[in-house]
């Protein structure tokens, strides 16, 4: 099948503008559908992860390509395997059958197309836990549209604050102002996160801040921007595993993980603007939360083990 919307890519805030039959974009993503990794993954957020899993399916290329990214194999080598939009439906099903809590898609965008036909093909076979779109938030308010009433979680990283160091690592000056534009739409689709009695997520929104070092994300900022544009009842995910990975060591500023003080003041900071609704994590300068990729492969099983706190303030 010829997606009409790859032949001119601007399905994101790049706009190529590439015929992705012949070519590539900045994503590095071809026109086909390329996953490295379907797993039952126990690293997330505990309504996510749960007590059985988060069907997480990971694929490869990236349109934002962070310098520290720690799914560098995936995100700018591309390891992985192409398949077929019936294909991802198949590994969504067998995860839901496998007991998955969710269908967590990792790293979308650049497949919105052909993950909404998989979607609506699992759907017809019987897929009826709820799907999680897991993405960097540097995505356009026209192509989060197309998933509306398909994806009943959203969990973006806003990650930075501040153009210069959005350019700087991810070569996007203007990621700021593009993922609040995303998450109001997020927001607009799916609204706050429910959880059911059983402590598992069903639908809305978590908002993931994952902290640089030497305040290099701006989360402070960031959190003062979901405050007021956003409304303190929202979810956040306070992240303190960065840890330099990918092609972190050209930057002698992000050669260290963060401290105790950077993380605690920024769980301060969220407390004290009256964001009450947030998971902590222990934190980890390693790779230890981060799947054992390998290059061609679909994998069902993951190493992760969980690291969050639930907390409620
Ligand atoms: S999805 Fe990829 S090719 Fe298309 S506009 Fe974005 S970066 Fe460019």
């Amino acid at each position: 099948m010829i997606y009409p919307s790859l032949l001119h890519c601007d399905n994101c805030p790049r706009n190529c503008g590439v015929n992705r039959y012949e070519q590539t974009g900045f994503c590095g993503a071809p026109a086909e559908l390329t996953v490295n990794l379907h797993t039952l993954h126990l690293g997330e957020e505990p309504p996510l992860s749960g007590t059985r899993g988060s069907g997480t399916i990971f694929f490869s290329w990236c349109n934002l390509r962070c310098v520290f990214c720690q799914n560098y194999n995936l995100s700018v080598l591309g390891w992985g395997q192409q398949i077929s939009p019936t294909e991802l439906c198949q590994m969504m099903l067998e995860l839901q059958h496998s007991g998955a809590h969710n269908i967590n898609l990792v790293t979308p965008t650049h497949y919105t197309f052909q993950i909404i036909d998989a979607i609506n093909l699992a759907k017809d076979r019987g897929l009826t836990i709820p799907l999680l779109w897991n993405s960097s938030a540097y995505e356009k308010v026209s192509t989060l549209q197309k998933l509306e009433g398909l994806i009943d979680i959203y969990l973006p990283d806003y990650k930075y604050a501040h153009g210069v160091y959005a350019l700087k690592y991810s070569s996007a000056a203007d990621y700021p102002a593009i993922a609040l534009k995303a998450i109001l739409e997020m927001d607009r689709q799916v609204g706050p996160l429910q959880i059911n009695p059983n402590g598992i997520a069903v639908k809305g929104l978590i908002i993931r801040l994952l902290i640089l070092p030497d305040g290099l994300s701006g989360t402070q900022k960031t959190l003062r921007t979901i405050a007021d544009q956003l409304g303190l009842h929202h979810t956040l995910s306070i992240m303190g595993q960065y840890y330099p990975a990918g092609e972190a060591a050209k930057y002698p500023e992000l050669q260290r993980g963060i401290t105790q003080a950077e993380y605690d003041a920024v769980v301060d900071s969220a407390l004290q603007l009256g964001f009450s609704h947030i998971y902590t994590q222990e934190l980890s300068c390693s790779d230890a939360w981060t799947p054992r990729f390998v290059r061609n492969s679909n994998l069902v099983e993951c190493n992760v083990t969980p690291n969050y706190s639930a907390a409620e303030y």
